[in-house]
């Protein structure tokens, strides 16, 4: 079957589809599954096991057998491929459990707001969508926009996600007569705390190309995120009683104080956009004995990270300049980086994610991600890693919303992914 015959077969089984990511959805953002950063367990609330277990169950309904559930609360699970020859590698497609702890995730009542006719949307209260601050929403009249009842987040970060990758395995699975690519399904925990692969490792997947559906808006496509470091300042004053501190007390307090009044205020995260990184004071815990304070340093390019260690370098050398007696240490922890280079070493992994894209019949829209993703952490681990839209706006927020074509267009997006990467080599087939 060609490109075009797969795209027809979509089109024809629209509805059908519609209504079948719409059914997943409203299900999984029924099931609370708020993750927690104060938690040291994996995963950090047990209760993302239950939407595991319901997707472990429908994997098994629609005829998925290999499908495992570790510990760590990670499904796992494999579909073959339908390529004649020659064998192709696996794709991995890849979206999490867990909503962000930023707004409440506890009985959420979706909403479905059908045919859209353009205006306000009056969720609950002062809660309402306007069309000037959701211009993306006149994309939609006509259509069906769900959002919560208003007093929870609604969840499409990322079971829109979860629900478009089962939707794309259950169609292919019914049209095995489409050439598909091995498919490898990883869905995760604790994506929104940071720690989506704590329980992760490499040989639980043999893909070297994965895709996360887990951006916004219809169309996205991320193939850069910062590169991020968590720099440690530890200063150590000198303590001495009050009353005999002249010439003698040195103290950590001050010491960092002017230490972060130090940092240039135009690379800052409140000063800057688009390609520029920053520097970032999270936090300063001080007494006159010690201080630590913590900067998060953030750029698309590492030689930027690096110039700023060096800055922080010579800034602690004139604070130390300042208080005789006084030290300044400099500690700098990796936490992630950009994933440009791993996926610029897997050739067509952005073409094909564009081709897909197109083949929907929209343009796809590059972003670079201000900030990390879980994609990253794969990249490190040697898997080309691109993030691709879920359809959902407003994230971690009451005011969060998806439309239905949205979400239908992601599932295309990940049919034609499987069925494109059903070749060997990416040049355009028609
Ligand atoms: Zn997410």
């Amino acid at each position: 079957m060609t490109i075009t015959e797969v795209v027809a077969a979509l089109r024809r089984e629209r509805t059908a589809i519609a209504a079948d990511v719409t059914d997943r959805f409203l299900r999984y953002v029924q099931i609370h599954t708020t993750s927690d950063k104060d938690s040291p367990s994996i995963p950090s609330t047990p209760r993302q096991f239950d939407l595991a277990k319901v997707v472990v169950q429908e994997l098994h309904d629609m005829g998925v057998t290999d499908v495992e559930l570790t510990d760590s609360c990670y499904v796992i699970a494999r579909v073959p491929g339908t390529a004649a020859d020659p064998p192709v590698p696996a794709m991995c497609l890849m979206a999490h459990f867990d909503t962000s702890p930023e707004a409440s995730g506890e009985r959420v009542k979706p909403l479905l707001w059908e045919n859209y006719q353009g205006g306000d949307i009056r969720i609950s209260g002062d809660v309402v969508l306007t069309p000037e601050e959701n211009p993306l929403l006149q994309n939609y009249r006509g259509e069906t926009v769900i959002t919560s009842s208003g007093d929870t987040l609604l969840g499409a970060d990322d079971k829109a996600g979860l629900a478009e990758i089962l939707s794309a395995v259950r169609f292919l699975l019914q049209h095995p007569e489409i050439p598909r690519v091995p498919l490898e399904l990883v869905f995760t925990p604790d994506e929104e705390i940071g720690r989506g692969l704590d329980g992760f490792s490499r040989d639980m997947i043999s893909a070297n190309v994965a895709y996360t559906l887990d951006g916004g808006e219809e169309g996205e496509l991320e193939g850069e995120c910062y590169n991020g470091y968590m720099v440690e300042v530890l200063c150590t004053g000198e303590v001495i009683h009050l009353g005999y501190a002249r010439g003698r007390l040195v103290n950590a307090v001050t010491m960092a104080a002017q230490f972060v009044s130090m940092l240039p205020r135009n690379e800052s995260p409140e000063a800057t956009d688009e390609r520029y990184g920053y520097y970032a004071p999270l936090e300063i815990k001080a007494d006159m004995g010690s201080a630590r304070i913590e900067v998060y340093l953030r750029d698309f390019e590492f030689v930027e990270i690096e110039r700023r260690i060096e800055a922080l370098r010579a800034i602690a050398a004139a604070v130390e300049a300042q208080f005789p007696g006084g030290r300044v240490a400099v500690q700098p922890h990796k936490q992630y980086l950009n994933m440009r280079e791993a996926i610029a070493a897997e050739p067509g992994v952005m073409e094909r994610a564009r081709q897909a894209i197109r083949d929907t019949g929209i343009e796809p829209v590059e972003r670079s991600i201000r900030g990390g993703t879980d994609g990253a952490k794969l990249c490190e681990l040697g898997v080309a890693t691109p993030n691709i839209f879920a359809g959902g706006v407003n994230f971690h927020s009451v005011r969060e919303w998806v439309a239905v074509p949205a979400m239908v267009r992601a599932v295309e997006t990940a049919v034609l992914l499987a069925r494109r990467w059903a070749e060997a080599d990416s040049s355009p087939a028609s």
